[in-house]
């Protein structure tokens, strides 16, 4: 049975399932099957590999792309509203992502809020907290789920450092 095609597609070899084994997948590629002897091509689809298995979670903080921290932001925030659940509120959303064609493109203010949102970016959500069914209103009722939220990653933001209580967000380039 010829291996043809790359990563991804069945990888039950021989009965034996090879998808958790980097070096298993090398060999299909350089084995009998890949043709003409030996392939110089194999260390750049092991980096690859390797590249592929580092979850956003794995890199450092100067590794993360745009997309790794939207990932880790959507992996984070379902623990925010079970921390304001935990702490007693309930919760409702208010923004989460909020569109260009809505709201103008990055660095453009075409509706309400920052020309530079994280909103922008998906990287930001908006809580609204409620205590006994009252509406919580004021930046400092948000404060212990702030610097609970602060304390998870070191690039996650809490808008009460400026006056936005119910923004919780991840930082990118400057913008929080
Ligand atoms: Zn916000």
């Amino acid at each position: 049975m010829a291996k043809q095609s790359g990563l991804g597609d069945n990888l039950y070899v021989g009965g034996y399932d090879l998808s958790g084994d980097v070096r298993s997948l090398s060999a299909i590629g350089g084995g009998p099957a890949a043709g003409s002897g030996r392939r110089t091509g194999n260390s750049e689809t092991r980096e690859k590999e390797s590249h592929a298995q580092k979850s956003e979670q794995e890199k450092s903080v100067e590794e993360m792309t745009l997309s790794d921290k939207q990932k880790l932001f959507a992996r984070l925030v379902p623990r925010l509203i079970d921390r304001a659940h935990e702490l007693g509120y309930e919760v409702t959303f208010g923004d989460f992502f909020r569109d260009q064609r809505s709201h103008g493109k990055l660095g453009v203010k075409k509706a309400y809020g920052n020309a530079f949102s994280c909103h922008k970016i998906r990287l930001a959500a908006d809580l609204n907290l409620f205590l006994d069914g009252k509406y919580l209103t004021k930046t400092e009722d948000h404060r212990e789920l702030g610097e609970w939220w602060e304390a998870q990653h070191p690039l996650c933001c809490w808008g009460g450092r400026f006056d936005d209580g119910n923004h919780y967000s991840l930082t990118h380039e400057g913008m929080k």
